[in-house]
């Protein structure tokens, strides 16, 4: 792949914000995510819920603030490489490559780490043959709804993740079991409700124990949390929703000076690597505020130090991007 000016690892807010900028710099950007979908974990953790503290929005909901700065963050072409987690770091000449998971190998000049609390992975349910059948009856994520059209699916967990697949797949799933190891949820009451009302068939008290099929997934095994009998349920895909968790992972071993879990950092956001540049929830500083409202500004201003860094003739202060013709689109006039 070709050497980019940055690589931003985390597509949260501030990762994203940090694309932005970099456009704005005219800094070419590549995004690195281990989860399916950009927006962090207002995406993954709380997409229903209000935020209250970002700049301008008196009041936002986490997934329209999400697509807000998805919107921003992608308008100059940054690069996405998703599902996939940056695994070593080589210093390469003056700049790095970046070398994932998924084997892929990522030049890039300068890097700035956005990863929050790390890489997200989803929970995996810890049955035998489950990576056999990943993406071919186990998901661990939905990246296309079409995908399930017409398909039994059996939805397993009992938070919000679960409930909301229940419902958004229900208009075409051919029809859906919801897997659950009690009969106590952790979703929201209004979701609860509502799934309980719909076609949904709901297995409490039960796990899936095995899965059966020959390269593609025909059905499971259940087992009764309590009694330990067991029957079948047919079933062309397994949703799992059990989670997620969350680690610094390869980055802790890439020489970065480590504190609590965190990744130390100057006031430009420089770490110890030169070139390298961490930001938001991932870094720690004297009087570091673990909000979307710092992270932004720190997004800004490491972008503007990397590109001073590229480019020593460049200045530090970016302009007024009110006096700039950046020629996006415009929100009011979208079409959505
Ligand atoms: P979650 O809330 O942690 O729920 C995980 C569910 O999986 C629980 O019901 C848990 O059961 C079950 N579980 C855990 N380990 C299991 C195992 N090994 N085998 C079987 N079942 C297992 O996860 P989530 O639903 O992904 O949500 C994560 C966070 O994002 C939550 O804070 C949630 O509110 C938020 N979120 C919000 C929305 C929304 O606002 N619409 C949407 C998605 C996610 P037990 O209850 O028995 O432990």
């Amino acid at each position: 792949m070709n050497q980019v000016d940055v690589t931003i690892i985390g597509g949260g807010p501030c990762g994203l914000f940090a694309a932005f900028y970099a456009g704005l710099r005219g800094m070419s950007a590549r995004i690195i995510d281990s989860l399916p979908e950009l927006g962090g974990q207002l995406t993954a953790l709380y997409p229903e819920k209000y935020v209250y503290d970002v700049a301008g929005f008196p009041k936002v909901l986490a997934k329209d603030l999400a697509k807000g700065f998805i919107e921003q963050g992608l308008q100059f072409g940054a690069e996405l490489v998703l599902e996939d987690t940056a695994s070593e770091l080589v210093r390469v000449g003056e700049g790095y490559e970046i070398r994932t998971l998924a084997g892929k190998m990522l030049p890039t000049k300068t890097l700035v780490i956005s990863a929050g609390a790390g890489a997200f992975q989803p929970t995996k349910i810890g049955i035998p043959r489950e990576d056999e059948f990943h993406e071919s009856g186990v998901y661990y994520g939905v990246r296309d709804k079409s995908r399930f059209k017409g398909k039994r699916l059996a939805i397993v967990g009992g938070g919000d993740s679960a409930f909301d697949w229940c419902m958004n797949l229900e208009d075409i799933a051919g029809s859906i079991s919801l897997i659950h190891r009690r009969d106590v949820f952790r979703a929201h009451e209004e979701s609860v409700s509502k799934v309980k009302n719909s076609s949904v068939n709901m297995k409490l008290w039960y796990a899936v124990k095995e899965l059966h099929g020959n390269g593609v997934l025909s059905g499971v095994t259940l087992e009764h949390t309590q009694t330990k009998e067991t029957e079948r349920l047919d079933c062309d895909a397994v949703i799992v929703n059990i989670g997620f968790k969350s680690s610094l992972g390869p980055i802790k071993t890439w020489g970065l000076e480590i504190e609590k879990n965190q990744i130390r950092v100057n006031q430009n956001y420089e770490t110890n690597l030169p070139g390298v540049f961490a930001i938001g929830d991932v870094c720690t500083f004297p009087g570091k505020l673990k909000l979307i409202a710092t992270g932004a500004g720190e997004a800004a201003t490491a972008v503007c130090f990397a590109k001073t860094m590229i480019d020593p003739a460049a200045k530090l202060f970016p302009g007024h991007s009110s006096e700039m013709d950046l020629g996006a689109p415009d929100p009011a006039h979208s079409t959505e």
